[in-house]
């Protein structure tokens, strides 16, 4: 189809004196309200539109996007969960939304309250004895377990513990957050079944280790089924076991990691809590920690004295703040909306149906997309395409294929240490109709990459934007429009 309307960046489609909205000439001056050496000299260059043009356009990319509420999103690992739209109405009610950031603590009794039941609510589904909700995201929580790790270490004669070790199915944040917190990142290879290797951790573990990070489940979807002996190699040197908590969704109700020997975690509640996630945040990835960690926690924390909840909490071993004021509360109320909604046994539920809900699309698709481990997986299962060698169609060509059946693309090429892969998380709110679809259009491709992959290694045929040019972005990058 000839195309007349041009698909046009904003700035382009802009015309001199085209307005949105008109409002008289005001009365007094500019000046009298922002001194003359304040105000501009020339008008800014922003686009000028109509009121229809400004909606159409913005309307319209909207509906080039992939969103929740639009498609399926088996996203694995970071994917988004149950994000009810009440909530989003709970959490800008005004006493939360309009409280002053500097507002006394007898003004907002009523947040610090929300936060500190969160904070008792969190400690409950973990075991752990404290929580802090102040980092903004997950990766932002990690670097708070680490940094009060070590608070730890230097308060009990471990300043020479320089080393965190890492298996590489962990989260690529761990080493990141190990590096940046200033430690040498011990990485160490998995056992065939996809688990820790005990004997490779054995190998790593001295008295100069700080923290072992284990992401539970890890990035192939698999729980650590020999946490507990971990937990005992790990203290037997003296070091702290840090639980990546990101995707509890798969745990919630059925384990506490306090059980098998966990001393800090984090939690994402922007993925398992009820936060909506994705372009840059906000977020929120509150850190537990055991009854021996938890004086290191950052400052402040909500507590309880007298009936009056107050930050100012008195802790001297604490090791500082990570955040200006006490977390994202936006966040913090959804999570504590799902918290106070679901009792023990739903929450059980939620975590099986993640479960079963991947293990139901990993056994639909055996045979042709195989699991890389074969074996039961936690809330995500991480398959591989038919033989990308011999087809010439690699992971990439099914993910885009994908879009052009309605799906968006699960995670690819992560975890690393499987070769083209497709990890999938359908979550526990998905139901059976949805899973049939996506293992239905799963099974189309798989069929086209028999008869016909040039169709799928084409794809997408149905997107606004098509294959790019990998070849002349790499030499012939373009970095202006
Ligand atoms: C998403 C995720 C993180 C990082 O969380 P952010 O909020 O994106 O910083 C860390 N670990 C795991 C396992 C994750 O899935």
């Amino acid at each position: 189809m000839q195309e007349i309307l041009k698909n046009e960046l904003s700035i382009e489609k802009s015309r001199p004196g085209r307005r949105g909205v008109r409002f008289e000439k005001a009365q007094k001056p500019a000046d009298a309200y922002v001194p003359q050496a304040y105000l501009r000299k020339t008008a800014p260059n922003l686009p000028q539109l109509s009121e229809f043009d400004t909606v159409r356009h913005f309307t319209r990319l909207s509906q080039q996007n992939y969103s929740l509420d639009g498609q399926f999103y088996p996203l694995g690992s970071c994917t988004m969960k149950y994000n009810p739209k009440a909530y989003d109405v709970l959490s800008v009610l005004p006493g939360f939304a309009n409280a002053h950031p500097f507002a006394p603590e007898s003004a907002v009794q009523g947040t610090l309250e929300l936060a500190y039941n969160l904070q008792e609510l969190l400690k409950k589904v973990t075991g752990l004895s404290a929580f802090t909700l102040q980092p903004a995201a997950g990766a932002h929580g990690e670097l708070t377990g680490i940094l009060t790790a070590r608070a730890y270490h230097d308060a009990h004669g471990g300043q020479n513990r320089t080393e965190v070790i890492v298996p590489d199915t962990a989260h690529g944040t761990n080493p990141a957050t190990a590096n940046m917190a200033g430690y040498t990142v011990v990485n160490i290879k998995s056992a065939p079944n996809g688990c820790v290797d005990k004997a490779a951790l054995k190998a790593a573990l001295s008295e100069k280790t700080a923290v072992v990070m284990l992401t539970v489940p890890n990035t192939v979807g698999l729980f650590e089924s020999e946490i507990r002996e971990i937990a005992e190699l790990v203290h037997g040197v003296g070091a702290l076991l840090y639980m990546d908590g990101a995707n509890f969704n798969a745990l919630i109700g059925l384990a506490k990691p306090a059980d098998f020997g966990v001393d800090i975690m984090h939690l994402n509640l922007h993925k398992t809590f009820a936060a909506p996630h994705g372009g840059g945040g906000p977020g929120s990835g509150p850190v537990g920690a055991a009854e021996h960690v938890a004086p290191f926690l950052p400052h402040p924390m909500v507590s309880c004295v007298n009936g009056k909840y107050t930050l100012a909490d008195n802790r001297p071993e604490s090791h500082n703040r990570m955040k200006a004021f006490y977390g994202n509360m936006a966040v913090v109320i959804r999570g504590y909306c799902y918290l106070r909604q679901f009792d023990g046994k739903t929450l059980k539920e939620i975590a099986e149906n993640a479960i079963l809900n991947a293990n139901y699309v990993r056994a639909c698709l055996k045979g042709k997309f195989n699991a890389f481990f074969d074996r039961n997986c936690m809330h995500e299962c991480v398959l591989t395409p038919p033989d990308p060698h011999a087809t010439g169609v690699h992971t990439s060509d099914i993910a885009k294929r994908l879009l052009d059946y309605g799906f968006y693309a699960p995670t690819i090429y992560f975890p690393l240490i499987v070769p083209e892969a497709l990890m999938v998380e359908p979550t526990e709110t998905e139901n059976k109709d949805m899973l049939d679809a996506f293992v239905a259009a799963m099974e189309k491709i798989y069929d086209e990459i028999k008869t016909d992959p040039q169709v799928v290694k084409e794809a997408p045929h149905t997107q606004p934007v098509k294959r790019i040019d990998e070849v002349s972005a790499a030499r012939q990058p373009n970095l202006r429009w």
